[in-house]
């Protein structure tokens, strides 16, 4: 049987905006010495300004921009929903046709008699896209029109407001990595990384990737140590289900890492995390 505590601590949890999915989490929670945090809308807000727009010779700017809202018409991805932000007119959606959304990579679309690829320079690359070398910095978005090149939009993101906070939290709290993995350039994950106070970072994974760096913390912990991963769900449910215990962000995530998780955020603070873990211990001390 469930002790009575376990039950109020599942509830303190929930009076907190944590939902903590079963008793068995509270003790996986308890032994948590590696965070490992995906970067867009878990660490920073997930809502990108556009800060520039860099076409190609005979293109204009307000073009890229608006094939690019259109090809991201039909994504949820934080991305996606900031450049329709940014675009502000309507989308007809009857012009949109063939959608592909690669994860961790970008998307592709017709739009109109058009074929509009947006997203990394991998991405690019598979398309014909190509370009001349930049020095650049920041989150970039390369948008390819019929197989040409058409230019670039650079755009970025800030973190949270108590995310740094939250990293300091945890390292009070004993939890000894505080690891971010992001499918973003090297430069912006260093960037934030360092302002957050983040012990170890890994850039431009894709999906399967954050799996696989997941799965080589926790080969490295030792006997009795768990691991928890946080993410918004948008390309990263299989982190959720590999971590010892997964926990969403439940405002801005999807549906499916609230079904992936086993702990949910209401509100998305990652404050929320050293939270969780002081009550589970509370709860497990009076467990035993
Ligand atoms: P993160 O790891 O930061 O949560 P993702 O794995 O979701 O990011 O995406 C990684 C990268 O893949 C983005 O920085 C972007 O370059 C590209 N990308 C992913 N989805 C899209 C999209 N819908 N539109 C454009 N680019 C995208
Ligand atoms: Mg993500």
């Amino acid at each position: 049987s469930v002790p009575l505590s376990f039950f109020g601590g599942i509830g303190g949890a929930s009076r907190r905006g944590i939902l903590i999915k079963g008793s068995s989490y509270l003790e996986l929670l308890s032994r948590v010495t590696t965070v490992v945090f995906d970067k867009t809308g878990t660490l920073t807000e997930g809502t990108f300004n556009v800060v520039a727009i860099h076409p190609e010779k005979g293109v204009e700017a307000d073009y890229i921009l608006s094939c690019a809202a259109y090809a991201e018409a039909l994504s949820d991805h934080p991305i996606a929903v900031s450049l329709k932000r940014a675009f502000c007119g309507p989308i007809d959606k009857r012009r949109i046709r063939e959608v592909t959304e690669q994860a961790g990579h970008g998307v592709s679309a017709r739009v109109d008699e058009h074929v509009v690829v947006v997203g990394n320079e991998s991405l690019m690359k598979c398309h014909g896209g190509s370009w001349t070398a930049c020095e650049l910095t920041g989150t970039i978005l390369h948008v390819c029109i019929d197989g040409s090149y058409a230019g670039h939009i650079v755009i970025a993101d800030v973190a949270k407001a108590d995310a740094e906070q939250a990293i300091r939290d945890l390292h009070e709290a004993g939890v000894r990595r505080c690891v971010m993995l992001t499918g973003d350039r090297a430069d912006v994950a260093a960037a934030v990384a360092q302002r957050l106070g983040i012990d170890e970072v890994r850039a431009q994974l894709l999906p399967a990737d954050k799996v696989q760096e997941v799965e080589r913390l926790l080969d490295q912990q030792a006997r009795g140590e768990r691991l928890a991963f946080a993410g918004d769900g948008i390309n990263d449910a299989p982190v959720l289900t590999r971590a010892d215990v997964g926990i969403a962000m439940g405002a801005m995530g999807s549906d499916a890492a609230i079904e992936a998780a086993d702990v949910v955020l209401m509100d998305d603070r990652p404050t929320k995390i050293a939270v969780a873990i002081a009550i589970a211990r509370k709860t497990m001390r009076i467990v035993a």
